[in-house]
């Protein structure tokens, strides 16, 4: 006597969510939906057995079933296996992302002593060394900062001490997971001591970006940057800025320096003057980073706002969802630190430490156990998490965040 037993791969993703069944072919990237309710009870039972379940002759007679089964073969998602009766149901091999949340129940439970390898989860930094800026009427970094990275008026007129930018700087140097330091303002020219960072940053191994507002910049200085690990990031915004980019692009060419331009556009005129200029600004390196004003939601439902090929077009891996279902990889292992010295996890939230009372382990391990946005995933977020997209789409961002709306999707 023979048994029947259907089974999904180990690579296939499945959800069903709003009665509809999404199954996901991690290595061909392709996907298929079901709405059938036939099809979703058989589904269920499935999961509820770890994705192997015995299956009789006269289910697969079943139009429904028949189809299902026939669609999950066609596509290599799954496939059916005849085996002796007297053997015991075969092993289901689906993937489950275990690793973090054992790591983080593990550190709770104090039953792991991680202090020496916390460091490993940091990967990058972000110094706003001063607060101090002579841009007059500019509001932009009010709402800018919690978006992207830019420069931002802080409140009073402080600085970072030195000797907290040079424990950082030495810190993070030789940490094995560790990606970029990011150096703001202000006007990061009116800090103290902005020659000893530079000098300090060129000693580094480290890549370390210096972020100007293109209305602070001076091209004399630029030479000072002039180091293969570091990258001047000039941030550009508004109609104005656009002009005198494009003056200058001869003279930005001449630069020895690493120079990326940072072009923020908040509505569809922007578009079409970089459109306009594109032959000349194809000479630089730059990116074009949208920008919420407040006012301008139809420029982002148009622009940024994702529709189902764009998701499906990302073609994620199975990786990759593991890692959407655990963590938020746009935040998870970043820290800000501002010019009074206070440390967050994400601009858009609270302070979680201090740099002059906490060393760096200390804010991370803080983070590991108590941290929010390194762990807000779209299947928790209210928004999200009943989307069959939720593990799939990428990871919650500051637009978001600003927007205190997770789904910037035109998925109802
Ligand atoms: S943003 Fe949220 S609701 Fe929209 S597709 Fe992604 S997971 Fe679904």
């Amino acid at each position: 006597m023979k048994k029947k037993w259907f089974y999904l791969e180990s690579y296939v993703y499945s959800k069903n969510s709003n009665n509809t069944l999404l199954i996901y072919n991690t290595l061909s990237k392709k996907s298929i939906k079901f709405n059938n309710p036939n099809i979703l009870k058989f589904y269920m039972e499935l999961i509820k057995q770890q994705g192997i379940i015995e299956i009789q002759d006269n289910e697969l007679e079943q139009e429904d079933i028949k189809e299902f089964v026939q669609k999950i073969r066609n596509t290599f998602c799954g496939d059916l296996i005849v085996i002796d009766s007297n053997q015991t149901k075969p092993l289901s091999l689906r993937n489950h992302p275990i690793i973090m949340k054992d790591f983080r129940k593990k550190v709770k439970e104090n039953s792991l002593d991680f202090s020496k390898n916390v460091l490993e989860y940091l990967y990058e930094i972000s110094i706003h060394i001063n607060s101090e800026c002579d841009v007059s009427n500019c509001d932009i970094c009010n709402y800018a900062i919690k978006q992207v990275d830019y420069c931002f008026k802080h409140e009073g007129n402080t600085q970072l001490d030195f000797s907290n930018v040079e424990y950082i700087l030495d810190s993070v140097d030789n940490l094995p997971n560790f990606r970029k330091i990011k150096i703001l303002g202000g006007n990061i020219f009116k800090y103290d001591k902005i020659n000893s960072v530079i000098a300090k940053s060129k000693g580094l191994k480290t890549n370390v970006e210096f972020y100007i507002n293109l209305h602070q910049l001076d091209f004399s200085q630029l030479e000072k940057f002039n180091s293969k690990n570091i990258t001047v990031k000039v941030l550009v915004q508004g109609g104005s800025s656009y002009d005198y980019l494009i003056k200058n692009i001869a003279a930005f060419n001449k630069q020895n320096c690493n120079l990326s331009f940072n072009i923020l556009i908040d509505n569809e005129s922007q578009i079409d003057v970089l459109n306009k200029f594109e032959h000349l600004l194809s000479h630089l390196n730059y990116n074009v980073i949208p920008i919420y004003s407040g006012n301008n939601k139809l420029f982002f439902e148009k622009n940024v706002y994702l529709t189902e090929d764009d998701i499906l077009e990302l073609k994620p891996e199975l990786k990759t969802i593991h890692t959407n279902q655990i963590l938020n990889s746009n935040f998870f292992g970043k820290l800000f630190i501002t010019p009074n010295g206070n440390v967050y996890e994400n601009l858009n939230g609270n302070c979680i430490g201090q740099i002059n009372s906490s060393n760096l382990a200390e804010i991370v391990y803080y983070n590991i156990l108590n941290g929010k946005y390194w762990f807000k995933k779209r299947s928790s977020s209210h928004d999200c998490k009943n989307c069959n997209y939720s593990d799939i789409c990428p990871p919650i961002s500051n637009y978001e965040e600003f927007f205190e709306k997770n789904n910037l999707c035109h998925i109802k």
